[in-house]
């Protein structure tokens, strides 16, 4: 079935962006593709990655893991949220490591595991999810393959980051590992240091911008192309939307284009957001609508129904458009783009 609404990803900008972020960190790169992979869909993020190079992947929940698939033996998968009172049984059937947060759930882990090994979260200052350091009695007897921290404010210059390296540091020179993994894409950008043996980056694969040290390096992945439903004139005076909140100072052409917050294109980009045909800006005029968005298009006098416009979704600039961080506008990208990879 045709769909006026597409979003086009980029295999070449996905893996180059894992190979500069492997490169940067100076260790070995997985990627978080929890959230369908930001959106953008976690099996197809993974057989790319896969391809580059990528061994090790990120989930949040169990039922991702489930709906992620299988991975070749060589690759491996982790759940964040760790082993919860209801993950028995799809822990025992599905080839995953938990990253255990608790006391209880390293508990649990040993009623159900034999030897399996997995992974470990210790809190080092962020207070979300891990164990606190002097817990770490509860750790006697696990095999233990990656501990884990995670970084609270990587992407500002923070004292709660050397902080949370110093204590991760620590741990790690008390705590028996295979591997140990500190930063996400902002961590890497905090230098070396950070990398350990394994960088965990999800926003920074599907371009985004996590610090001003990855802008010239990161490519665009996702690119939003919506189709041209109507296109009319808003005579001088008149307004343009619901609330009204444009009147027109002048005659003006709209084309009313197919998306909407319903899509994830916010509310926050009224008269804010741009889209683009044939190399001309195309303003988007007065307030964003469930399933419509009125662009300018004056500068296109032959832009017509069922014609493309791509609509600006270069991360750092729509989310200062939107007031969205980079993180809600890929999560947020609904299930009625066609999506593909090419
Ligand atoms: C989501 C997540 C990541 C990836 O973070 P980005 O900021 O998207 O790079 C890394 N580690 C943990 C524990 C996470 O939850």
């Amino acid at each position: 079935m045709h769909r006026p609404l597409r979003l086009k990803c980029s295999k070449d900008a996905l893996a180059g962006n894992w190979r500069w972020l492997a490169e940067r960190a100076q260790t070995a790169c997985a990627a978080a593709v929890k959230a369908d992979g930001y959106g953008l869909g976690a099996r197809s993020v993974t057989d790319i990655l896969l391809d580059a190079g990528c061994r090790d992947f990120f989930v949040s929940t169990w039922w991702e893991a489930d709906q992620l698939g299988s991975l070749p033996h060589d690759a491996s998968l982790a759940v964040l949220h760790g082993l919860g009172p209801d993950d028995g049984v799809a822990a025992s059937r599905i080839r995953a490591r938990p990253v255990l947060n608790s006391a209880q759930q390293i508990r649990r882990w040993k009623e159900i595991a034999g030897d399996r090994c997995c992974d470990v979260m210790i809190d080092t200052g962020m207070n979300r999810l891990g164990l606190r350091q002097e817990q770490s009695d509860a750790l006697d007897g696990l095999r233990i393959h990656t501990l884990h921290s995670h970084l609270a404010c990587a992407d500002e210059d923070h004292p709660l980051n050397e902080d949370q390296l110093a204590r991760f540091r620590d741990a790690a020179a008390t705590i028996p590992a295979e591997r140990y993994s500190l930063a996400n894409s902002a961590g890497i950008m905090l230098g070396p240091d950070y990398g350990f043996d394994l960088v965990r980056p999800g926003l920074a694969l599907y371009g985004g911008i996590p610090r001003p040290e990855a802008r010239e390096h990161i490519q665009q992945v996702a690119r939003i192309e919506a189709q041209v439903v109507q296109r009319r004139t808003i005579r001088r005076g008149e307004s343009c939307g619901y609330s009204a909140t444009l009147v027109a100072g002048e005659d003006t052409e709209a084309a009313i284009i197919n998306i909407g917050y319903a899509d994830g294109y916010w509310r926050g980009f009224s008269a804010s957001g741009r889209a683009y045909h044939a190399g001309s800006d195309l303003p988007v005029l007065g307030r964003v609508s469930m399933d419509l968005v009125a662009i300018d298009c004056d500068a296109v006098p032959h832009l017509q129904e069922g014609d493309w416009v791509e609509l600006d979704f270069t991360l750092e600039e729509a989310s200062a458009q939107s007031g969205k961080s980079q993180y809600e506008l890929l999560t947020g990208l609904g299930d009625r783009f066609e999506r593909s990879w090419h």
